[in-house]
């Protein structure tokens, strides 16, 4: 599969050249619209990569965090369609991430009597999500394309190799 850094190259470009083709194929042609999709898609490839499904590159950039990681990366086969899927992989990781905070969140705050700061960061950011759909469904569009913009490199390389080996075999 290519390295993190082919990745992050491949991310970078799609997420630049994503802006305006999606101004354009996008029926409101709202500038802000399209900035929300590269930001997801860029925070989707860079920050939350499907190789997060083992210990790499992308991994390790989370630091001392990417200990939210760990039970991701026991559970999930590396490349399996659940970390590498071009929908469910990243809708995944995003849906795993808000559990963990969450659990965490209440975890530490709950023993010190501030559970109602969690439940009240919950409502407040599903509430800033409902008034703002059109913008969150935007960003999920990106997230999703970020995540498609790391599996598509790996599957054609992984074709190619194939190809490469049937070739060598004739
Ligand atoms: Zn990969």
């Amino acid at each position: 599969m290519p390295g993190a850094a082919t990745h992050d190259m491949i991310t970078l470009v799609s997420g630049v050249v994503l802006t305006p083709v999606w101004w354009l194929i996008s029926p409101d042609h709202l500038l802000r619209t399209a900035l929300t999709v590269t930001l997801g898609h860029l925070i989707s490839g860079l920050v939350f990569s499907c190789d997060l499904d083992v210990y790499s590159t992308e991994y390790q950039r989370w630091g001392p965090l990417r200990i939210i990681w760990w039970p991701y990366q026991h559970m999930i086969f590396h490349r399996s369609v659940l970390s590498h899927g071009l929908v469910i992989g990243p809708l995944l990781r995003l849906a795993y991430f808000g559990v963990v905070v969450y659990a965490l969140a209440w975890l530490i705050l709950g023993p010190l009597g501030h559970g109602d700061l969690v439940v009240r960061f919950r409502t407040d950011f599903e509430a800033l999500m409902r008034d703002n759909s059109g913008q969150s469904w935007a960003f999920l569009w990106g997230f999703i394309t970020g995540g498609a913009a790391h599996t598509i490199p790996d599957w054609l390389q992984t074709s190619a190799k194939r190809a490469r080996r049937e070739w060598k075999r004739l």
